[in-house]
């Protein structure tokens, strides 16, 4: 009885919105997410973006942008999400109380961005290199720590890992949604391919992330121009609804039949 009991409830917290309904009678989403503040954005993705008219989501670290906050207040004018990516990019965490954390990469962060970007709030924020984990300890008492420090300022964040999101999945991982850096270990546009067609298969919420995008990629992490181009276009042609992490999750959080 405990088990048939156990799979009902498993279920139950699955309904049944198999495939949730994206707008314009795209069969998935996608948020392009572009990391650290880099002025290769500024050079060699806002350009495209245009072109392509796409909107997307950039993740500012305070230190890395500052001495081009000119050209980043234009680029947010052009719709572009502006998401908190800290201030000083710290990738060391065991040394940070919550306390410490919200008052030194946190709340500054957002101090500055409300001064010189404006916007919806709460923003968005993303995970400095990755790390989930705050201070010291188990591995749960150390998420946990982030995510107190995460939940009463943002609406949503956004991890290095995992396939593209079930709308389903999305409320209750708000702050842990998954993302996907395609070119993190070479430069070629077929991961990002392969990420996409499971997203557009399964009717899902791609979140694909990029750092440098240079005319040529000189370290891990870093996106040639032309890949960049190539993935971008590809995505284009493909059906799938292209906003910003904010839009697609305000969107998620209106229409997904939640548990
Ligand atoms: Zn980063």
């Amino acid at each position: 009885m405990f088990g048939a009991g156990a799979v009902t409830i498993g279920t139950f917290l699955r309904p049944a919105v198999a495939r949730p309904t994206w707008p314009e009678g795209n069969s998935a989403a996608v948020s392009l997410t572009y990391d650290d503040g880099c002025d290769s954005q500024l050079e060699n993705v806002s350009p495209l973006l245009d072109d392509l008219r796409l909107k997307a989501t950039f993740f500012l670290t305070i230190e890395n942008m500052r001495a081009r906050q000119a050209d980043w207040v234009g680029l947010a004018k052009k719709g572009h999400e502006i998401g908190n990516h800290t201030m000083t990019h710290p990738c060391r965490l065991s040394g940070y109380s919550a306390e410490q954390f919200r008052r030194e990469q946190i709340d500054p962060a957002e101090r500055y961005l409300d001064t010189n970007f404006g916007g919806l709030k709460p923003r968005t924020f993303a995970y400095p290199c990755g790390f989930e984990g705050l201070g010291r300890g188990a591995t749960n008492k150390r998420v946990q720590s982030y995510l107190d420090v995460l939940r009463p300022t943002f609406l949503a964040a956004r991890t290095v890992n995992g396939l593209p999101n079930d709308p389903r999945d999305v409320m209750r991982q708000r702050y842990l949604l998954n993302g996907f850096e395609p070119t993190y270990d070479l430069d070629d546009p077929r991961p990002a391919f392969t990420y996409l067609k499971k997203a557009i298969d399964h009717g899902h919420w791609a979140i694909l992330i990029f750092h440098e995008v240079l005319p040529a990629r000189r370290s891990a992490g870093d996106t040639s121009t032309s890949v960049h181009r190539t993935i971008l276009e590809h995505m284009s042609r493909q059906p799938i609804w292209c906003a910003p992490l904010r839009t697609v999750f305000s969107h998620v959080a209106g229409t997904t039949e939640l548990p």
